[in-house]
């Protein structure tokens, strides 16, 4: 049988461009696979069901946390984001390491549950610079905006948590150090 696949755990601030970042990781490493997580917040314009998030109902996913069937979960700015177990798993067991994109809450449990999981944080290389990337972003309300800088900088404070740490002040640069810290 192959070797069980690696939990690959890559968590930081809304704004600090993990989905780019880890595009170019993905670019890098084909074989690596990536856990869609479930959501209760509305898809944002170009996002897909299946493709970015299961976007469901918070009554489904209350079914599915009562199932059982989350490997984590939490709510962040009022809405509920969680990695459905069974793919998780079903990829590790044939062999393929998975990248779990997850808050800190989450990446907490994933450790507590999994200590063998790599856990890597991106920083945005200020927090002026994630303030202006969120706002610029324009696919949230301000109130939104303002609920997800306040979430980054408690974020931002727990960075020591991880295993590693990736300044994000330039994407091809950060993909490359995840890239190396993978093939260690
Ligand atoms: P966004 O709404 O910007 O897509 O995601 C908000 C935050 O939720 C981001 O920090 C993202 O990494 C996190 N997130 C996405 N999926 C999950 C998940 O399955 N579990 C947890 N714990 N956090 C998630």
């Amino acid at each position: 049988m192959a070797n069980k696949g690696r939990l690959i755990i890559v968590s930081g601030p809304s704004g600090a461009g993990k989905g780019t970042v880890l595009a170019e990781v993905f670019k890098m490493n084909p074989q690596l696979k990536y856990s869609v997580s479930a959501t209760t917040r509305g898809p944002r314009p170009g996002e897909t069901d299946g493709i970015q998030y299961f976007f469901i109902s918070k009554e489904e996913f209350e079914r599915k946390i009562a199932r059982g069937e989350m490997l984590e979960y939490t709510t962040y700015c009022d809405n509920y984001y969680g990695t459905p177990a069974d793919y998780v798993e079903d990829q590790r067991m044939k062999g393929h390491d998975i990248v779990l994109e997850i808050e800190p809450c989450g990446a907490r449990q994933v450790k507590a549950r999994c200590a063998d999981a790599l856990s890597i944080f991106i920083l945005p290389p200020t927090i002026e610079e994630l303030e202006k990337r969120l706002i610029g972003r324009g696919t949230e309300v301000s109130e939104v905006v303002a609920a997800r800088i306040a979430q980054a900088k408690e974020e931002l404070a727990r960075a020591d948590q991880y295993d590693f740490r990736v300044v994000n002040d330039d994407v091809v640069r950060a993909a490359k150090e995840i890239d190396e810290i993978l093939r260690k």
